[in-house]
């Protein structure tokens, strides 16, 4: 695994305590159809013991982006370009038996869905023991002990009897649980969380996000959340990313974004959200259109075919012809000005929100 080295005269990341970079990191699938661009130029920086939410819809790049981190896109029909660099070691050029040590130990991940990820054939408890045995070098018993106190401490009751069940035994809650047991098992530094409580009822889900702040608070784990859910963000997430047709369009830190959003789609998902306080017979505000194809993207800033606000940029065919970037810092990928979408969200979008 090649160990990045700083730049001369270039900010240190471990000085920053940075510790995941990503580097205009490009992910492309060659399909019978084209090659599609599911991540395209996206670079951020998360620090220890934070949490960041990514938001975005299907298709936006997030959970891509996230495999990738975790090295499990297939090489095949895959080309990776850009940097992925965790605590100093550079990921796209490592080979797969390196990715595996990292996988579960340094990195770990909790699924949408348990049952894809807890296999129907071995007790839950040994699932949850398997990678501590593995990466830590641990007995069988050792890791058995092990297993038990993470179930435990993920709130399953009676973790002693129930980690000799089998995953169909456990509700779809407690599967989610025992997920969360199997990936915090070895203490991982950085959690990948995607969509982690969509398919939960609202209880279990609250249930489930506290606890993932608890084990937070205990492990100091950086973590990554996935979600299309902005409420869940604004509990969870220090920092937001919003992404869009594979690249980042806003980022800053949560309260920031959600109190004085800069972009156009940020302010469409702000919109589309129902709310409790809102006329339940009142239609809800949909982003008009559709995401755009990643076959054949289109040009300039990729979210025009669906903004309302070109007319309002300066210089005639700017959003069609120039692609936006974002800034390093707390920024918005589009050419309206800062005090244009200052003034926007404020006459047209926040008396909406309220
Ligand atoms: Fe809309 Fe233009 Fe901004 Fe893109 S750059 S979000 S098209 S105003």
């Amino acid at each position: 695994m090649t160990t990045v080295t700083k730049e001369a005269g270039a900010p240190d990341p471990a000085d920053a305590g940075v510790f995941l970079s990503v580097r205009d990191l490009h992910v492309s699938f060659r399909t019978e159809d084209g090659i599609v661009r599911a991540v395209d130029g996206l670079s951020f920086d998360l620090e220890r013991g934070r949490t960041l939410g990514i938001v975005g819809e299907s298709g936006s790049g997030k959970s891509v982006t996230n495999l990738t981190i975790l090295g499990l896109h297939n090489p095949m029909f895959t080309t990776v370009e850009g940097e992925i660099v965790l605590d100093g070691q550079e990921l796209t050029t490592a080979r797969e038996s390196e990715l595996e040590k990292l996988r579960g130990n340094k990195v770990a991940m909790i699924f949408q869905d348990p049952l894809t990820a807890l296999s129907p054939y071995y007790t839950v408890g040994r699932q949850i023991a398997e990678p501590y045995m593995k990466h830590m070098r641990a007995s069988k018993r050792t890791a058995w002990e092990r297993a038990v106190e993470m179930l435990g401490r993920v709130g399953i009751p009676h973790p002693r009897q129930r980690a000799k069940d089998y995953p169909h035994q456990f509700s779809g809650g407690m599967r989610q649980r025992a997920m969360i047991a199997m990936a915090l098992v070895c203490d991982p530094d950085l959690l990948i969380a995607d969509e982690p409580t969509t398919a939960l009822d609202v209880t279990v889900q609250a249930q489930i996000l506290d606890l993932l702040g608890d084990l937070q608070s205990e492990f100091g784990s950086a973590i990554i959340f996935i979600t299309h859910d902005l409420g869940v963000i604004a509990d969870m997430a220090d920092d937001i990313m919003v992404m869009y047709a594979g690249s980042a369009i806003e980022r800053g830190a949560t309260d920031q974004v959600l109190r004085a959003p800069q972009h156009p789609y940020t302010w469409g998902l702000l919109n589309s959200m129902p709310r409790l306080d809102s006329d339940p017979r009142a239609p809800l505000s949909p982003i008009p259109g559709t995401p755009p194809s990643l076959l054949a993207p289109p040009p300039g800033c990729r979210f025009h075919p669906r903004c309302a606000f070109q007319d309002r940029v300066a210089g005639s065919g700017r959003c069609v012809g120039e692609r936006p970037l974002l800034g390093p810092d707390r920024s918005s990928a589009c050419h309206l000005t800062a005090q244009q979408k200052r003034a926007i969200f404020i006459d047209e979008f926040k008396p909406r929100l309220r």
